[in-house]
């Protein structure tokens, strides 16, 4: 079959992978979804032509995204997961036994359909017997549970789009209301190199509301400028060395996050310290 080229272009900038069938293509209220298979990366998820995830690089994204915030708390008992609707990130803490409960909150229930039917080694996290799936819009969800999470991790889409909410200061109150003592949260945290408006205005508002802010850099090389962060916040913890480790089991499987990397990613290059006050 002949190829074609699939571009994501947003924010003056685009980058473009060769494909060889789509798998999927649905208009959902909230946004488009598309699977393609590519040539080079594995299976490629885009919403509204923005893309989510490849099966080349997924695991750099999932794994910081899920054991960084994890390992910064150390033990955490009850987890949030809002959007994530591809499964990746749930996927990774279901890894860990400790946890008893495992939450995650899409707005878009067609997007965790798609990901079932069409990317199943991302969706296989589901199948946990400790999670439990909402479908509501991440920031009304975490006003329903004061107190109660040790960990909150947000997958979210960019702020266009359904996910504009979860990059305001108001959501950042409302996370930290959602905390235990010892609580800590993970966002998806932009690229200073294309949106340094976004980071430094969500790592702002993070700021005013928790004692201990940081921002970690991942390498993805499927996003636009090939990095994405994670703003990690908390008011009791110092989120920047591990607070404890993975299993050898665990680690000797993983393929992105380990110690070093851990406190690594938050070595930052003089523009971003700038950026970030
Ligand atoms: N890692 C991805 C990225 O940044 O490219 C994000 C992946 S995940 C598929 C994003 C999910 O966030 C989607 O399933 C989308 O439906 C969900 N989402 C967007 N806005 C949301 C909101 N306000 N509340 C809950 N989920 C939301």
């Amino acid at each position: 079959m002949q190829t074609q080229w699939v571009t994501e272009a947003a924010n003056g900038y685009g980058q473009t992978i060769e494909v060889t069938r789509q798998l999927c293509c649905r208009q959902s209220k909230f946004q488009k979804i598309e699977v393609y298979e590519t040539r080079k990366l594995g299976k490629l998820l885009l919403l509204d032509g923005i893309i989510q995830l490849t099966s080349y690089d997924e695991f750099a994204y999932q794994e910081m995204m899920a054991h960084l915030p994890y390992y910064a708390h150390g033990n955490p008992e009850r987890i949030l997961v809002i959007g994530g609707g591809d499964g990746g990130v749930l996927r990774e803490l279901a890894r860990h036994r400790e946890p008893a409960v495992l939450d995650l909150c899409d707005i878009d229930s067609e997007v965790i359909r798609a990901a079932k039917e069409f990317l199943p080694e991302m969706s296989c996290g589901f199948d946990d017997p400790r999670v439990t799936v909402h479908i509501a819009d991440g920031s009304e969800f975490i006003r329903r549970k004061p107190g109660y999470y040790d960990l909150v991790i947000v997958d979210s889409t960019d702020p266009g789009g359904p996910g504009a909410p979860l990059f305001g200061e108001e959501f950042y109150a409302d996370l930290k209301r959602a905390l235990r003592p010892g609580g800590v949260v993970g966002t998806q945290a932009e690229s200073p190199w294309l949106l340094p408006d976004v980071v430094r205005k969500l790592v702002d508002a993070a700021r005013s509301n928790f004692k201990f802010v940081d921002y970690a850099a991942i390498s993805v090389p499927t996003y636009p400028t090939g990095m994405i962060g994670c703003c990690v916040a908390s008011d009791d913890k110092i989120l920047t060395v591990p607070a404890a480790l993975p299993d050898p089991e665990l680690a000797g499987k993983l393929r992105y996050y380990n110690e070093k990397v851990h406190e690594a990613a938050f070595a930052k290059p003089q523009f971003v310290s700038g950026l970030l006050g």
